[in-house]
């Protein structure tokens, strides 16, 4: 998951690196307010999960509450490299006097951290790297024996003597946050140094590994933040692998090489499926009956498939998960069922007896696909 900057900042300021004061601001007159608390000038900064945004205008100064606002007015909304501009991060303006780079990834090549210094930046440090490769200082850091002084006087050799003793506090953060925050790359371009003396983040980007969020509270709100989609907020929630497609077939399989072979058979059969849902191999009743009642949220399925192999799984408990799930959400849509493998036919005279008004039990995939697609379309 990819942090929007102000996330990053309050995930640098956790760990001491110092960060301009600032508001996050969905309109321009939460944009107008948070300038008038700040004071003086600020800087309007676009949220979205790219680079560049100052190239394309998403970055801009003002001087006053009134100015900050008008920016606010043209940023929010803004299409920057097909991200909309959902909000805006106002904060206390830099007097910058020069521009860095600081950056920690994890190389996975070398199994251990890289981190990167280099006293070009602000600009793309791919630029960089293709022009003056020796500018961009680099050092393998053992995650066991973490960012020593001598490693932090190495990178940060190339920067102005002013810069140095802050840059190398800023490297030994910046390796906490990374390991500690469980990501898998932390960037500052630009870190600056500031006409007064201070060196400081003036950009953030941090990628935090996924099967980590839930080891933080902080990146759990984040995610919801994040994730705008309504199926795809429960499916994280209750960790379903979904993917939202664009056809009218939902579709739901248990396992992964399973759900795609359903998705090809529904194509086959003249249809397009409107998601990818895999409950997992051994999903219990319950798994299956939250991945139903994501499936039957969405308003653009036009009908159900449910393909379950009963490997791990048993196909009686199955079949009652389906009807637990039909007492919660109401089943606007037909609804085909395949169950086959272990306790396949417990599991069909399950639902058979229930006999629940637009729910037809089929016994092969195939089949199940046709009619699927067929109750689609009419
Ligand atoms: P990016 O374009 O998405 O990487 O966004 P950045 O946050 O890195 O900002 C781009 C550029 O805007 C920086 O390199 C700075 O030159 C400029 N900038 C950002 N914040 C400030 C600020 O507080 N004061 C001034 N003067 N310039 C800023
Ligand atoms: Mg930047």
């Amino acid at each position: 998951m990819d942090l929007l900057e102000y996330m990053g900042k309050q995930v640098f300021a956790k760990y001491g690196i110092p960060v301009s004061d600032g508001r996050i601001c969905s309109t321009p007159d939460e944009a107008e307010q948070a300038a008038k608390e700040i004071g003086g000038q600020v800087v309007v900064k676009a949220q979205v999960q790219v680079g560049g945004r100052g190239k394309a205008g998403g970055i801009q100064l003002a001087n006053s509450p009134d100015e900050a606002r008008q920016h606010a007015e043209k940023i929010l909304g803004m299409d920057i490299k097909g991200h909309v501009v959902e909000r805006v991060w106002v904060e206390r303006s830099t007097d910058i006097a020069k521009e860095y780079y600081a950056s920690i990834l994890l190389d996975r090549r070398e199994g251990r951290p890289l981190a990167m210094c280099s006293a070009q930046g602000g600009v793309d440090i791919e630029e960089v790297a293709d022009k003056d490769p020796d500018a961009i200082k680099r050092i393998h850091i053992d995650p066991l024996v973490g960012i020593k002084p001598f490693h932090a006087r190495y990178l940060t050799s190339g920067l102005d003597d002013e810069a140095k003793e802050g840059a190398q506090a800023v490297f030994k953060q910046l390796f906490e946050a990374f390991l500690d925050g469980d990501a898998s790359l932390v960037e500052i371009n630009p870190l600056v140094l500031t006409t007064d003396g201070r060196v400081h983040a003036l950009d953030a980007k941090v990628s935090v590994d996924d099967n980590a969020i839930y080891r933080h509270d902080d990146y759990k709100e984040y995610r919801d933040i994040l994730t705008t989609d309504p199926q795809e907020k429960i499916a994280k929630e209750k960790s379903i692998a979904y993917l939202k497609l664009d056809g009218e077939v939902g579709v739901m399989g248990n396992g992964a090489g399973l759900v795609m072979s359903t998705l090809d058979l529904v194509q086959l059969a003249g249809g397009k499926a409107a998601n990818f849902l895999d409950v997992g191999g051994g999903a219990s009743g319950e798994q299956i009956a939250a991945g139903l009642e994501i499936v039957l949220s969405d308003p653009k399925v036009r009908s159900v498939l449910v393909n379950i192999f009963g490997g791990i799984v048993r196909c009686d408990l199955v079949a009652t998960g389906i009807l637990d799930a039909l007492t919660r959400v109401e089943l606007k849509v037909p609804m085909v069922v395949r169950l086959d493998g272990t306790n396949a036919e417990a599991g069909r005279k399950i639902l058979e007896e229930a006999n629940v008004d637009g729910v037809t039990s089929v016994p092969t995939m195939w089949e199940a696909a046709q009619t699927a697609v067929e109750k689609a379309r009419g």
